[in-house]
């Protein structure tokens, strides 16, 4: 008997979640209350990455925290009732920044990463928008002295991992860039790395792909989740769906559907900002820049170029704090020459973080039929499609293209 499967959320995790069950022969149907990728992998800065194998919390966190304890760096801002009323997260996340906690998360990244862009590839060319991949790679660039030491430990730590980039002088990057200003004293060449145009367009069309092949996309504020006999009940505003298994992929809204079942995922956010500025006349950027020093990202889109800024540990529903934003445009300015505003609006969305910045891929423990995939902090719109395939793989028991083992939700959840 085929078996049926309700996939919640339809951002990149889940919209890949659900393409990789379909291909495995499930009946999917896929629920979310907007239209698909319209969340958290609307907004950011479209980079599939191969060089983010190292968390945030690593060890060199620790020679940074006095700077950020200020709350006026642009790279981390926080809220500190929200960080008082999480002591949990905060503690496990810094505990994570251990040196023996390193080696093991960066492997687990790395078995994340590595397959990432092919997976990508494949997917964009079935779903008929190749078009939308620049196959560029991205910069990574330092504006001081001690910067050029940064960018050479970085290269090498790189390298180490087989990851290749190339260090580019400033001749060399005026070349590849001839419209940023000449204020860099170090740049790599992130040459395994792509990014595309549009990200929410991308997963609308992995969720269009998903659609064609016979999946089911339903629009719908998912209000419950409950087992129903050797099943699972999912209950909307209006309508009831029963299905053998359900997969909550709902990016930074995962942790609410579960408490009610007594599963206690210690999920937070990171949060970041993105607008859209236009460039000046005959002014371009070939690929995305990210400005080490100043804590943003300048990455060409179909709608102007998006700057993003850096973290902001707060309450996923509190209001906006423009000022980290607001803080890196006059810094972005500097580098590349941006005009006005694109837009009115500043978006706003939620890295879904756990703390030991890895996803939760798996079955829920004590609840057979209940499976997770969530928490793929700054790298999700990357590595949703190999969540994906790793939860398919586990959910038809199959080998996964990766070792589940890091990602076990049994290491947060008994
Ligand atoms: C500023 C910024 C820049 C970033 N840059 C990059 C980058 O360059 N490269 C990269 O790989 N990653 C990047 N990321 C991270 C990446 O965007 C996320 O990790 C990824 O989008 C998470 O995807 P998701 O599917 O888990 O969550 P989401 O995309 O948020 O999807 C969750 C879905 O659940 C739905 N939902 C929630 N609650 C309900 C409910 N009750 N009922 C029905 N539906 C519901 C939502 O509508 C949403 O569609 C960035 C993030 C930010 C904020």
């Amino acid at each position: 008997m085929t078996r049926s499967v309700i996939v919640l959320g339809a951002g990149m995790v889940g919209v890949s979640c659900a393409l990789a069950l379909q291909k495995r022969g499930l009946k999917v149907t896929l629920v979310d209350r907007r239209e698909p990728g319209r969340e958290t992998s609307y907004g950011n800065a479209g980079v599939i990455s191969r060089s983010s194998i190292m968390p945030l919390n690593n060890p060199g966190l620790w020679k940074n925290l006095p700077k950020y304890l200020g709350n006026r760096h642009a790279a981390v801002r926080y809220r500190l009732g929200h960080l008082l009323a999480n002591p949990g997260w905060i503690l496990g996340f810094l505990s994570e920044a251990k040196p023996d906690r390193l080696a093991p998360r960066v492997a687990a990244l790395e078995s994340l990463i590595a397959p990432s862009l092919p997976l990508h590839k494949r997917l964009m060319t079935e779903a008929g928008i190749a078009w939308r991949l620049r196959d560029t790679g991205f910069l990574e660039l330092w504006r001081s002295e001690e910067g050029r030491a940064a960018a050479e430990a970085r290269r090498t730590f790189l390298e180490d991992h087989g990851v290749r980039v190339e260090a580019l002088d400033r001749q060399a990057l005026s070349a590849l860039e001839p419209s940023l200003n000449p204020i860099f004293s170090a740049a790599l060449l992130h040459k395994d790395s792509a990014s595309v145009d549009w990200p929410g367009a991308v997963v609308e069309a992995y969720a269009a792909l998903f659609a064609a092949r016979g999946g089911t996309v339903l629009r719908h504020e998912v209000t419950g989740l409950s087992k129903q006999g050797e099943g699972w009940r999912v209950t909307t505003k209006s309508a009831q769906y029963d299905a053998d298994l359900a997969v909550v992929a709902l990016g930074p809204w995962s942790a609410d559907l579960l408490r009610p079942l007594g599963l206690k995922v210690p999920l937070n956010v990171e949060r970041g900002y993105h607008r859209h500025y236009q460039p000046a006349q005959g002014r371009f950027l070939n690929r995305p820049i990210y400005d080490v020093e100043a804590s943003y990202m300048l990455a060409p889109m179909e709608r102007g170029l998006r700057l993003t800024s850096g973290v902001e540990l707060a309450h996923r529903d509190a209001p906006d704090d423009h000022a980290q934003i607001e803080q890196v445009l006059p810094r972005a300015r500097e580098a590349f020459p941006l005009t006005e505003p694109a837009e009115d609006t500043t978006w706003r969305g939620s890295r879904p973080t756990l703390p030991d910045s890895l996803p939760m891929i798996g079955e829920a423990p004590r609840n057979p039929g209940l499976w997770l995939a969530f928490g793929n902090q700054h790298i999700g719109f990357s590595t949703g499609p190999v969540t994906g395939e790793i939860l398919a793989a586990l959910v038809c028991g199959e080998p996964a293209p990766a070792d589940p083992a890091p990602f076990a939700p049994g290491r947060y959840l008994s």
